[in-house]
């Protein structure tokens, strides 16, 4: 902004905040990234939403338009989110950046019907130690007895329209969850009333079904990320990529690739490149830059496209020779102004802590 640029600090540029799913199986972490998905490809104009590879980006208008009232995009200039496609929160824990989670924020999903469950401890657990910020969604409120369905509204209106048993109901179940939070160390509440949301988790009831609570949800990430994350965001854009593997593939025509989220910088075709491997770091160059073609278009053209850049946070399918040992959760740099040698030795560092960390779970 104009502040930023007069006293002379360079606040570069704000990428996208990255965003994980964490909760129960069976809770809906699925079907609320579908849902997130599946509105914004009606809600925007075509092409608004990005498909990226292992990773879905709403942007900030579409957000807004999702969110019915409650993001006006002239509040924000972070430019909106990007969901990591793979819930749960095994890949939550083996995808780092620089020793902290991959993921900037999390949505902790919990059925109102079953609580707080191994796998919601679990990941608590993890948030935790990780110190992610997070908001747990209190979901499948359309099964409360009696209730009545709003589709794809903001919750509290939803809430104005039930009848007074289904909404007591409801808040029973709500406080059960407020109640198992505070066993485990986090103060929460409605997240309308959430003053500060550091020390206040925010619970946002909500159904990944009726879509009901999930513009609110949205808009509490986004909140939340812009009010402070911000710090975090400013990165330069033409730096050095920096990024996490998230899997390790064999593509036809393409040999081994690896899928990788970039949190950091620009990732260009022929960049050299250092991934964390098996049993040593593997330098090589980038041979493609691959994005998943439009659905439309599969049909009649290959899965996927190249691109000649890709700018952080962005997920990216990256072709090189040598990728056979690359590992899931390992890091990806670019070597570009600081030398091969100690972009290795980071790796090499980056991978130690890494599996110190991972067996101590
Ligand atoms: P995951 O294992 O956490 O990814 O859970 P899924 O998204 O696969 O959901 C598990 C089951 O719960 C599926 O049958 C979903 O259709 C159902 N489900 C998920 N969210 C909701 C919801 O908000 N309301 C209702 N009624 N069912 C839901």
């Amino acid at each position: 902004s104009d502040a930023d640029a007069e006293d002379g600090t360079d606040p570069g540029e704000l990428r996208t905040p990255i965003v994980a799913v964490l909760g129960h199986v069976d809770h809906g972490k699925t079907t609320l990234l579908d849902k997130i998905r599946g509105s914004a490809v009606t809600e925007g104009e075509a092409g608004a939403i990005t498909q990226h590879i292992g990773a879905t980006a709403v942007p900030l208008d579409v957000i807004s338009d999702l969110s019915g009232r409650l993001v006006d995009p002239d509040d924000f200039d972070l430019p909106g989110l990007l969901f990591i496609d793979t819930p749960g929160h095994h890949s939550f824990s083996t995808l780092r950046s620089r020793g902290g989670a991959l993921a900037d924020i999390a949505i902790l999903v919990v059925d109102v019907n079953d609580g707080f469950q191994p796998q919601t401890l679990e990941a608590i657990d993890i948030l935790k130690r990780t110190q992610t910020p997070f908001v747990v969604a209190a979901n499948k409120v359309d099964t409360v007895p009696g209730w009545n369905p709003q589709p794809d509204t903001p919750i509290q209106g939803s809430i104005e329209a039930q009848s007074d048993r289904a909404e007591s109901d409801l808040n029973d179940r709500l406080y059960e969850i407020i109640g198992q939070m505070s066993d485990h160390g986090f103060s929460s509440d409605m997240y309308w009333r959430v003053q500060d949301f550091r020390n206040n988790i925010g619970v946002v009831p909500c159904s990944a079904m009726t879509g009901e609570g999930v513009p609110d949800l949205l808009a509490v990430m986004m909140g939340l990320s812009q009010r402070y994350m911000k710090e975090e965001m400013s990165i330069d854009t033409s730096g050095p990529g920096a990024g996490t593997v998230l899997e390790v593939k064999e593509e036809q025509g393409f040999g081994t690739t690896i899928d990788v989220v970039l949190y950091d910088g620009t990732v260009r075709e022929d960049d050299h490149i250092v991934v964390g491997g098996m049993n040593e770091p593997i330098v090589t160059d980038v041979r493609a830059l691959l994005q998943p073609r439009p659905l439309a278009e599969i049909r009649t053209e290959s899965r996927f496209e190249t691109v000649d850049e890709v700018v952080a946070a962005a997920g990216i399918k990256i072709a090189a020779p040598g990728l056979d040992d690359a590992m899931a959760g390992a890091p990806v740099r670019v070597v570009r102004d600081r030398g091969e040698a100690s972009v290795i030795e980071a790796v090499e560092a980056e991978l130690a802590q890494f599996e110190v960390e991972t067996a101590e779970e």
